[in-house]
């Protein structure tokens, strides 16, 4: 970047949001390596899932496949299947709702709140209020009369959903929660970090989440009956005293040595790992928040953010151009800047489950950009990107 002319110089790529390794990975992974233990048993996973679940405080970490596969086991273990609905968001990475489906039950799209870009409580209170019935005891959809027993809490892009009012009704309405916190591990819902307060929570250490394991995910509870029973439906459901004898159908869901001994050498960096987001959410902020015509990533009073993908939404007006048009000039210019998830309800699959239109999802999907914001990003590319923004900006 010191050449006079900056075009003409080599540029980078930079990397929506890459992993950082450069802790104990090699070393508990050379362990397995040295030691034949490989496979999904060993001591890094069990290591890996004791330092999880002291680390959120919780009494069971299970670590299964992929983020998604945690999903489908907390939905599994909750006994949620065909005939019943789960409440839930549809700005969210697809996994959330694939992992309904994958049960058998329907997804209740609900809208998001305008600010936190999650799950609003309002619009839950109105569904149940107004579109569900008790019957026998049970609470009912009026329409598909389906059960409702179900909501599904996700942390978009690292910042917290309101949970408090959505506990509260779903107390009232004997809802159990689930918490997909893929996104947030390490934020904090009014001091508490966020995968404590669902009956079951789901993370993800896919390659781009704050941590990774290469693929993997975790789920956790504070009931150890319901974290015995998600390491059972993970292998196989078998029960091991006697053999191969499996009284149901199980999956195999269960993580690798390698995959937990690189996870455990990335958790050990967790607090430096999230220090250097708020870093990086900090500089962003900083550089942006003037421009006109763009809402940045939000941090409620009562929530402390993960942020893990710093992001902006554009208003096409006052900005000046559209949401695509920023995106691929930042594209053009080796910044791997990428839209919002497409919400849930306009994908192919789910449009049979749109109600209404979900106007604050639709337009945060197609206004929203997630910035690069790795963990080990330099300041001179957070300086380049935010150039580059500044540039597409209307003249002050
Ligand atoms: C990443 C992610 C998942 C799970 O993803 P995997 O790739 O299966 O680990 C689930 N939900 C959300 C919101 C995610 O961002």
């Amino acid at each position: 970047m010191n050449g006079t002319n900056p075009r003409a110089t080599a540029r980078s790529l930079i990397p929506l949001s890459e992993p950082l390794i450069g802790g104990n990975e090699w070393k508990y992974v050379k362990d397995c390596l040295d030691t034949s233990w490989v496979s999904s048993v060993g001591k890094f996973v069990d290591r890996f899932e004791a330092t999880f679940a002291r680390y959120l405080k919780v009494e069971s970490a299970v670590a299964v496949t992929s983020g998604t596969a945690a999903l489908h086991l907390a939905l599994l273990v909750l006994g949620v299947g065909p005939g019943d609905e789960v409440l839930t968001t549809p700005l969210t990475f697809v996994a959330t709702t694939n992992a309904i489906i994958y049960v058998g039950a329907a997804p209740v799209f609900l809208d998001v709140d305008p600010v936190t870009w999650n799950i609003d409580p309002n619009q839950v209170e109105d569904f149940l209020k107004r579109e569900c019935l008790v019957v026998d005891g049970v609470l009912r959809n009026k329409v598909t009369g389906r059960l409702v027993r179900t909501l599904m809490v996700v942390h978009l892009y690292g910042h917290p959903a309101d949970l408090d009012p959505l506990l509260d009704l779903a107390e009232r309405y004997r809802l159990d929660v689930v918490e997909d916190a893929s996104e947030s591990l390490g934020a904090r819902y009014k001091g508490r970090l966020v995968g404590t307060f669902g009956r079951i929570s789901c993370f993800s250490f896919n390659g781009n989440k704050l941590i990774t394991t290469g693929g993997g995910g975790m789920v956790v509870s504070n009931e150890s009956a319901l974290g015995t029973r998600a390491r059972f439906l993970s292998t196989q459901a078998r029960v091991s005293e006697k053999g191969y004898y499996h009284p149901e159908i199980g999956y195999n869901y269960r993580l690798t040595n390698v995959q937990a001994a690189i996870g455990l050498a990335q958790l050990e960096r967790i607090d430096e790992f999230l220090a250097k987001k708020r870093t990086i959410a900090a500089y962003y902020q900083s550089r942006l928040r003037a421009l006109p015509g763009l809402t940045l990533s939000p941090e409620q009073p009562w929530a402390e953010s993960a942020f893990w993908l710093y992001s902006i939404v554009i208003d096409p007006d006052s900005f000046g151009r559209p949401r695509e048009e920023v995106v691929e000039r930042l594209n053009e210019e080796d910044i791997q800047a990428r839209a919002f998830f497409i919400a849930n309800h306009l994908l192919p699959p789910y449009r049979e489950y749109m109600r209404g239109g979900l106007p604050v999802a639709a337009k945060l999907s197609s206004h929203g950009i997630n910035l690069p914001s790795s963990v080990g990003i330099t300041e001179d590319d957070l300086a380049r990107v935010c150039d580059a923004v500044s540039a597409l900006a209307p003249p002050p």
